[in-house]
């Protein structure tokens, strides 16, 4: 009798565990979380942190809800503004300098741009030729031209119409010891006609902005700039780019990442967030500095990474992190058909863009 009864304790210890396990939500699409609501119960709610228990065994879960589920601690979870606990560094006068070059007319002028076009989303390149997402390909491609960039593509999907494909533009360092500075962002959309401003015209933005500015400017390292393709499909575009780094044996080469999804809906008190894991936490602390050495930016760091393209990255051990804005008042058009140019604040958007600016000259050594 004595040895069933602790069966029986150790089978309820074991039911008990596995009803407390709690889980990161690693999806906040609006329509997926209406979809899911009822088979979990909310443990901490704050911005990009959404961790959940489980009304039900995993099982027997939706699919698409089981694919966005990651077991995890809660205590190793960070969601908090900077520690600054360690350095104290000053403002270097020309990088200030530099930074007062990011214009907000402009980062308006490209949003407005993408945000017009047709449907941004992978899929449309089955429906036609020349739609949405291949003009942004095409686009890209130019404007990464026009700022002296060496330009190529990188076809990872054939797709009926047009192929699937990653714009990268090359800043090339004279150096020949050089190695690699990244910066990411995706161009498709989730699929709305004439929107996707915020997610994520306001990132290709970025990218064009900081080409633009260090266009006459050399360095020790190179720069790449990465616009990746389908991001919102399972980051398609940067999981192939990370696989090709690492079967040419390029990875050691890389300096560091920075991604941009999401850089210019403001509704509460100019906040960021960084985003990595917590083995990069000095990177992301550093870069929490810059903020306040060269912005009007608070930065807010979260941990673990989940739902963009420093996911990939960061999967083969590459220091990433990803900036986005404040999830905590977060875009209520977010995957919407209204996320369009009018809930932009270029202001904001230009200060993310001043540290990512700040972040790279110093990454890629900006040559004296
Ligand atoms: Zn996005």
């Amino acid at each position: 009798m004595k040895a069933l009864s602790s069966i029986i304790a150790l089978t309820f210890s074991l039911n008990l565990w596995a009803q407390t396990q709690d889980y990161l939500l690693l999806s906040h699409d609006p329509a997926f979380l209406e979809r899911n609501a009822s088979y979990t119960k909310t443990v901490i709610r704050k911005g990009r942190t959404y961790v959940v228990t489980l009304n039900q065994a995993f099982e027997t879960l939706p699919l698409e809800l089981q694919k966005n589920l990651e077991p995890i601690k809660t205590h190793e979870i960070i969601n908090q503004e900077t520690f600054f606990s360690f350095a104290s560094q000053d403002a270097d006068p020309r990088i200030a300098e530099l930074t007062k070059l990011v214009k907000p007319e402009n980062i308006r002028e490209s949003i407005g741009l993408y945000s017009n076009l047709e449907k941004r989303a992978t899929n449309v390149l089955d429906t036609k030729k020349n739609s949405g997402n291949k003009l942004t390909m095409d686009m890209l491609s130019l404007e990464f031209r026009a700022q002296g960039l060496e330009v190529s593509s990188q076809c990872y999907r054939k797709r009926k119409f047009d192929d699937e494909c990653n714009i990268i533009g090359i800043k090339r360092s004279l150096n020949p010891a050089a190695k690699n500075y990244i910066m990411v962002a995706h161009l498709d959309s989730v699929g709305w006609d004439k929107a996707a401003a915020d997610d994520n015209a306001s990132g290709l933005a970025g990218l064009i902005e900081v080409a633009r500015i260090t266009k006459n400017l050399s360095f020790d390292n190179n720069i790449i700039y990465v616009a990746v393709n389908g991001e919102e499909t399972g980051f398609n575009g940067s999981t192939a780019y990370v696989a090709d780094l690492k079967r040419n044996g390029r990875l050691n080469d890389v300096l560091g990442v920075l991604v941009m999804d999401m850089i210019a809906y403001n509704k509460k008190g100019n906040i960021l967030n960084l985003e990595t894991n917590n083995e990069f936490l000095d990177y992301v602390e550093w870069v929490g500095i810059q903020a306040k050495l060269y912005t009007n930016l608070t930065p807010k760091i979260i941990t673990p990474a989940w739902g963009s393209d420093h996911v990939p990255f960061l999967k083969e051990k590459v220091p990433t992190f990803l900036l986005i804005e404040n999830w905590e008042a977060s875009n209520p058009c977010y995957h919407k058909s209204c996320d369009t140019l009018a809930n932009i604040d270029a202001n904001y958007a230009a200060e993310m863009i001043k540290l990512n600016l700040a972040v790279t000259l110093q990454k890629a050594g900006l040559s004296l």
